[in-house]
């Protein structure tokens, strides 16, 4: 049992945990009140409280990290807790800082982690706000945007959590990506409320670099011509995207013109990705100057009642936030964080939100399929679908000798984690885990 009272009973195995591992989910004791309410009247978005203990995922990925704060301090909502790559990340709650620790994020990798017990004194720390931004200078708007804790996240094998660019960056195009709150919410020709929001924290950033256009990657919805046409330099994306494919990797492809190289960042290639989530929490910072300590969350798939956009605090359980979409427990059989091609299965549901969460999926016992690690067939068709040219079969047959030299030797460090090897492979080999593990492993040794 957590500190929230939520039960998270797991039985796994250490390798391949993420495809074969079948976790049991006692969620029933989690006694939170109120947990959820609708944002608005007809849009499928809830507001989550915060639970009685949050643990804020500070570090991301390799990056340094310096704790602001220590054990046994009293914090406000809204302060800084740690600063990373000189962006800072804010306690969503009030209360007492109860430990400093290293513990797993949502994707497994280890991160500086301060945990906060609320408390009922309250307490609210908050920005400056500036109603007439356009007035700043962008050195001053950028210092504001890195104080409030706005990144940019990307998905390139690995999830990526970085600083935005400084403003003399050479940015010739902001890419709208990621499935969290798409057009499609809501119908009619009215904008709701929260992508009003994202429209102006859109102009903000692209204010920042001036000459970048607006390009956005989107299935169509009703709402697009309008947002769009709020842009002088904007356009969509042709749909390109195959069913192997990742699609902020094609996205990125179709905007450079060819692939990123592995372990580039898109910043230097002069892209700079911005979610729905991150361009919103631009506009709170600097309209309302409230920094960035929420996450919107998409839950879908069968395994919760209530489907839809989940705005929660960063450092929420995930285990929290299915029992605010309605998570049956005796139904729910795999939790996916990210997309379903090469999102993380997670092991455990005591996992805390961060930055880079912004989609859930949900299975249900129906719906996934335990099978065996049955002997590759030698069908060819993972190195077919694979960008890199691996020899993916070859490779995990490494792997699972636990020959990380020989899978460095077979090219596994030039995996990009696309996944689409474990999604052709009709032997349900989990290709994919099986080269993140060597890849690991291989930078371990
Ligand atoms: S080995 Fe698999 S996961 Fe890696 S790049 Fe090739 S197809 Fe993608
Ligand atoms: S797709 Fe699967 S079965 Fe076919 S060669 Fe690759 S690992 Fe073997």
């Amino acid at each position: 049992m957590n500190e929230n009272g939520v039960n998270v009973r797991i039985n796994l195995e250490i390798i391949n945990t993420i495809t074969r591992g079948r976790f049991e989910v006692e969620l029933h004791s989690w006694k939170h009140n109120s947990i959820m309410k609708p944002i608005t009247d007809d849009t499928e978005l809830f507001s989550v409280a915060a639970p009685p203990v949050v643990r804020i995922p500070c570090q991301w990925r390799d990056r340094d990290c310096r704790p602001l704060v220590k054990a046994g301090q009293r914090v406000l909502r809204g302060e800084p807790v740690a600063t990373t790559e000189g962006v800072s990340v804010h306690s969503p709650v009030s209360g007492k800082v109860k430990e400093i620790t290293v513990a797993d994020n949502c994707e497994g990798i280890p991160a500086v982690t301060v945990i906060v017990e609320t408390d009922e004194e309250g307490g609210t720390a908050a920005l400056p706000a500036y109603s007439d931004w356009e007035s700043l200078d962008r050195q001053a708007l950028y210092t504001h945007l890195q104080s409030a804790g706005i990144v940019t996240t990307y998905k390139e094998g690995a999830t990526y959590v970085k600083a935005l660019p400084h403003p003399d960056t050479e940015i010739r195009t902001v890419l709208l990506h990621g499935c969290s709150l798409s057009p499609d919410v809501g119908e009619g020709t009215q904008l709701p409320e929260i992508l009003q929001e994202v429209v102006s924290g859109l102009k903000i950033l692209l204010s920042l670099y001036p000459g970048a256009e607006l390009v956005w990657q989107s299935e169509k919805g009703s709402l697009l011509e309008e947002i769009l046409s709020q842009f002088p330099q904007a356009r969509l994306l042709s749909d390109t995207v195959t069913p192997f494919d990742s699609t902020m990797r094609a996205a990125m492809r179709q905007v450079l013109g060819h692939s990123l190289v592995e372990g580039c960042s898109p910043m230097a290639e002069g892209l700079l990705p911005v979610t729905f989530q991150q361009a919103r929490a631009a506009n709170r910072a600097v309209l309302l100057g409230e920094p960035y300590m929420e996450q919107l969350v998409r839950v879908e798939g069968n395994g919760v009642r209530h489907p839809g956009y989940y705005q929660v605090p960063l450092g929420i359980n995930l285990g929290e936030v299915l029992i605010a979409a309605g998570a049956d427990e005796s139904q729910l059989a795999k939790v996916v964080v990210g997309c379903a091609l090469n999102g993380t299965s997670v092991s455990r549901l005591d996992l805390p939100v961060g930055k880079s969460v912004s989609s859930v999926l949900t299975f249900t016992h129906d719906e996934v399929f335990h099978y065996q690690n049955r002997p590759c067939i030698h069908c060819g068709r993972c190195y077919q679908v694979c960008p890199q040219k691996l020899l993916p079969a070859k490779i995990a047959a490494y792997a699972e000798s636990r020959r990380w030299d020989l899978a460095v030797e077979e090219g596994v460090l030039l995996c990009g984690e696309c996944g689409r090897c474990s999604f052709i492979c009709p032997a349900r080999k989990p290709l994919l885990q099986l080269m993140e593990l060597a890849k690991r492993m291989s930078a371990k040794h």
